[in-house]
């Protein structure tokens, strides 16, 4: 029997690959192999949890099956229905939720007999609302790989589902039956060392990823953020077996690999397995980039000189520059001073970093996110990225938004609507400068000029990317989503129309063909690098001076500095990645 496993991405991304349903279906192949073997229980997987056989499994198919961004319920369901699977299941995110539940729905509406059913964070938060919403035959709650296995197995051999746990039924209905009788319990955390690989198993295969995989080091996370899914049930972090991820790297680098994204949501928790993982990467795969999110205040010397000797990214969750704020979501000891020495540490050995913060937090009112937009630009991020509040069921935030006075959403992505410090004017004013800032500064990769184009005009960075927004809806309403991936010579010319309004109302003319030439050359570099295209510049300054003007700032450049107007072509360069040569 084919066993369906669905996922919907959020966007599309090399990061968007479906990791949750293929450990699930890795899950159940495995169990399947040992029932073909003849097995009487799935060594580490089945082992004492209760499944009492799995011959039911034996003929079971797992496979996966993306659906499309802007894929209709109607049009998921039916290619679903075609595909021939008799087995359901849903990875179901708040992202997607609307679109999965309707089609499962709509599956459960055909009455087919196909057995349904979902797990992920929608379903460990909200099962039974979920079970209702899809017409789920049962929900998992909490980890899935060992509770799908046991209930398929149970459902195929005709065997009652009983107290699997995780396995969550629907509440019967009938009079007197109103709600869920009792609250779903979680399934116990699996121990990585009993989970079967999804990419030595074959479930997902790295050469049919272009190039870019998304891996997962070990599970859970020491910290306990309360806005966070990690922050409930067991705390801390479960390492995955070094042999499995060594034989999972060989894997990778005989697949061409290019990029990998390490989803460990803390990989610096524990400093000596981190080293000793860089090392094996830069032994094994120096071929390989990397990305890898980390808390600033565990970063140490010797990791950071491992990551300067890496191709890699770091991406830090900053979140607010509150200390308060982040005291009361469960991440206390914040420190600015101490946040910016640990990243000029990073920035000093040359390691690409990024940072995310959230608006309406509890705390946090329009100035605090407009001063934590200010410190984290201060600290030159490659990229900021900033997300609203989500209040995401089942998380301790969640259970305590009354008393915090936060208002979000009901249904997914459970967005905040307005909180004691921020009513909804302020959400709406946050919003408009984390678009300001994705826009300008992250799509517009402005970090290699920001500072010295800020320097002049003496403005704050959030004052200059609320006067760059308004002045962009002068020009028309601009899109609010703007991907990496969107030729960057548009919002260039949008960077430098604006450049030449604010620097011309401020009397600071005279500077700017030193700041179109560093705005261009930067932008060219990115080009060349992140997308190995070729650009031609008609400059004022020779390059090497110019972007020397970063440095100097640009009224000492301009009081020194010789004009010397030529054409110049940025190329991408193979050993360098890119070059600058004469046009
Ligand atoms: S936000 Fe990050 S650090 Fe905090 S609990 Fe979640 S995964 Fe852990």
């Amino acid at each position: 029997m084919r066993l369906a496993f669905v996922s919907l991405a959020a966007r599309e991304s090399p990061e968007a690959l479906p990791l949750g349903a293929a450990c699930a279906a890795a899950a159940v192949k495995a169990a399947v192999l040992a029932s073909n073997r003849g097995l009487a229980s799935n060594r580490g997987l089945a082992s004492n949890r209760g499944l009492a056989s799995n011959r039911g499994l034996a003929s079971v198919e797992p496979f996966l099956l993306q659906a499309a961004l802007g894929e209709s319920a109607d049009e998921l369901a039916s290619r679903i229905a075609s595909s021939g699977a008799g087995l359901v299941g849903f990875s179901v995110y708040s992202w997607n939720r609307p679109v999965l539940a309707a089609t499962s729905a709509r599956l459960r509406q055909a009455a087919t007999g196909t057995i349904l059913f979902a797990g992920g964070p929608e379903a460990t938060a909200d099962p039974y609302g979920l079970i209702a919403e899809a017409g789920l035959d049962f929900a998992i709650a909490g980890e899935g790989e060992g509770p799908i296995a046991r209930a398929l197995a149970a459902i195929l051999s005709g065997e009652a589902l009983g107290d699997i746990p995780g396995v969550v039924l629907p509440v019967p209905s009938g009079p007197g039956v109103s709600e869920a009788a009792t609250p779903a319990s979680c399934a116990p955390p699996e121990d990585p060392a009993a989970l079967p690989s999804p990419w030595l198993l074959g479930v997902i295969d790295p050469e049919a990823c272009a190039g870019d995989v998304v891996w997962e080091l070990s599970r859970g996370c020491p910290f306990r953020c309360a806005y966070c899914y990690e922050s409930k049930g067991a705390s801390g972090a479960r390492p995955f077996p070094m042999e499995r991820i060594e034989a999972e790297l060989a894997l990778f680098v005989r697949s061409g690999v290019r990029y990998a994204f390490v989803l460990d949501p803390t990989f610096d928790a524990d400093a000596k397995r981190a080293g000793g993982i860089l090392d094996l990467f830069r032994a094994k795969a120096p071929g390989i980039r990397w990305k890898f999110e980390v808390r600033a205040e565990l970063l140490e010397k010797g990791l950071v000189r491992r990551f300067a000797a890496l191709d890699c990214s770091l991406q830090i969750g900053l979140q607010s520059a509150r200390r308060e704020t982040l005291e009361a979501v469960g991440r206390p000891g914040f420190d600015r001073r101490e946040f910016a020495r640990r990243i000029a540490t990073l920035a000093r050995a040359g390691v690409t970093f990024g940072l995310d913060l959230i608006y309406g937090l509890p705390g946090d009112g329009l100035p605090d996110f407009e001063e934590a937009v200010d410190f984290a630009l201060g600290l030159e991020p490659n990229h900021l990225d900033i997300f609203p509040l989500a209040l995401l069921p089942g998380t301790e935030l969640a259970e305590r938004a009354g008393e915090f006075g936060i208002e979000a959403d009901p249904g997914p992505p459970y967005l905040v609507r307005a909180t004691r410090e921020l009513p909804p004017e302020g959400v709406a004013g946050a919003a408009a400068l984390a678009a300001a800032c994705d826009r300008f500064y992250t799509a517009g990769r402005a970090v290699g000029w920001f500072r010295a184009a800020l320097g002049p005009l003496r403005a704050r960075p959030s004052a200059l990317l609320r006067d760059y927004w308004s002045w962009l809806a002068t020009r028309g309403a601009p899109s609010r989503d703007v991907s990496r991936q969107e030729a960057s010579r548009a919002v260039e010319a949008e960077q430098l129309g604006f450049l030449d309004a604010v620097y011309g109302a401020s009397g600071l003319a005279a500077l700017l063909p030193a700041l179109h030439d560093l705005v261009r050359l930067h932008g060219a570099w990115g080009r060349a690098l992140a997308d190995g295209t070729e650009s031609l510049l008609a400059l004022t300054y020779d390059p090497e001076e110019a972007l020397g003007a970063a440095g100097s700032g640009l009224p000492a450049f301009v009081r020194t500095a010789e004009p010397r107007r030529a054409g110049w072509r940025v190329v991408p360069d193979e050993a360098d990645g890119a070059r600058i040569e004469p046009a």
